[in-house]
């Protein structure tokens, strides 16, 4: 009997992995072909200095409509590709669309000061990235210092070796390097001491029980002194209420980005929201002007 439903049970794991990784093929295989016929886009969304209410800049996150599929988030393709190597075209693919678009607001002085762009710590282990992103960034034309590469860690950081001779390889460049969702995952300090970031994203989750005196407050305040004290710029991210801004704007954050200001908008969008805030950016709302 106990061996009967043994067996039922490892039959049923195993069909639930065949149609897992079924599912997995099935999305591999249109995300192949959504790369090959340009069907993915980058949305932008806004970082505003948590201060003066200035634009700092945009990060540019992938999106893909999959005819027959519909909507597939990056929560859900950002894994397959990284098991199935697509990750690194496209982060290609993400950068090249990004610095294209950079050169456009540039061209048509739309005053949007940094682009960043998300790159899996798996492509830093591939020698070329730098070469890369060099190619990508000339042909452009845009200067280094309106390109921020995030490094985005849902993989641990297995060749730290190669991951520093990148890095460093890249801000010699003079282009941007963020650490993205620090404090969850495989983040850790030693890499932050070691890499030669000047910026620091803390992850989206801390912002859940954020509160006066909390222990995520604690938490929070520590790793925005760690980041200053290192000479980065501390970016807040999933920052979706004024209470949120308020106690960042307390702890010194430099920067803030979530849904409070902007979700993610498209090129059009993103161009309304910009045109819809004064010269100055200090009447969004929760700026410090606004109290004054
Ligand atoms: P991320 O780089 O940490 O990006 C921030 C994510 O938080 C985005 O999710 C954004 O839409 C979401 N977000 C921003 N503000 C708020 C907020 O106030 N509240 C909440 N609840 N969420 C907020 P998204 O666009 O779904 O992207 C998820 C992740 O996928 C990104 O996390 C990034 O790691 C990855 N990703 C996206 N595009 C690319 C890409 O082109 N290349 C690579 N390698 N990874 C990418
Ligand atoms: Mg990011
Ligand atoms: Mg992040
Ligand atoms: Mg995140």
């Amino acid at each position: 009997q106990a061996k009967n439903s043994d067996r039922n049970c490892y039959r049923f794991f195993s069909e639930e992995m065949n149609r897992q990784a079924a599912d997995q093929i099935l999305l591999a295989n249109a995300l192949k072909e959504a790369i090959r016929t340009d069907q993915l886009y980058l949305v932008y969304q806004p970082q505003v200095h948590a201060a003066t209410g200035r634009l700092e800049g945009v990060e540019a996150l992938a999106r893909w409509t999959d005819p027959a599929l519909g909507m597939i988030s990056p929560g859900r393709f950002i894994p397959v590709a990284e098991e199935t190597g697509q990750i690194e075209a496209i982060g290609l693919w993400s950068l090249r669309a990004a610095c294209r678009q950079m050169a456009i607001w540039m061209r048509a002085r739309i005053e949007i000061p940094v682009v960043s762009v998300n790159i899996s710590a798996l492509h830093f282990r591939n020698p070329d990235l730098p070469r890369l992103i060099g190619d990508i960034l000339n042909a452009s034309g845009i200067p280094p210092q309106r390109l921020t590469i995030e490094l985005t860690e849902s993989a641990m950081i297995e060749n730290y070796e190669q991951t520093l001779v990148a890095a460093q390889a890249i801000r010699a460049m003079g282009i941007g390097l963020s650490m993205d969702d620090f404090g969850t995952g495989f983040s850790s300090l030693s890499n932050l001491a070691n890499l030669p970031l000047n910026e620091l994203k803390i992850d989206r989750s801390f912002m859940d029980g954020f509160e006066p005196t909390g222990k995520v407050h604690s938490v929070v305040t520590a790793i925005i002194r760690i980041g200053r004290s290192l000479g980065m710029t501390v970016v807040a991210e999933g920052v979706e209420t004024q209470a949120q801004l308020d106690l960042l704007r307390q702890i010194n954050c430099d920067v803030i980005q979530g849904y409070f200001f902007s979700r993610p908008l498209g090129v059009q969008d993103l161009e309304a929201w910009l045109h819809a805030r004064p010269d100055t950016g200090c009447s969004q709302p929760g700026s410090q002007h606004d109290a004054a």
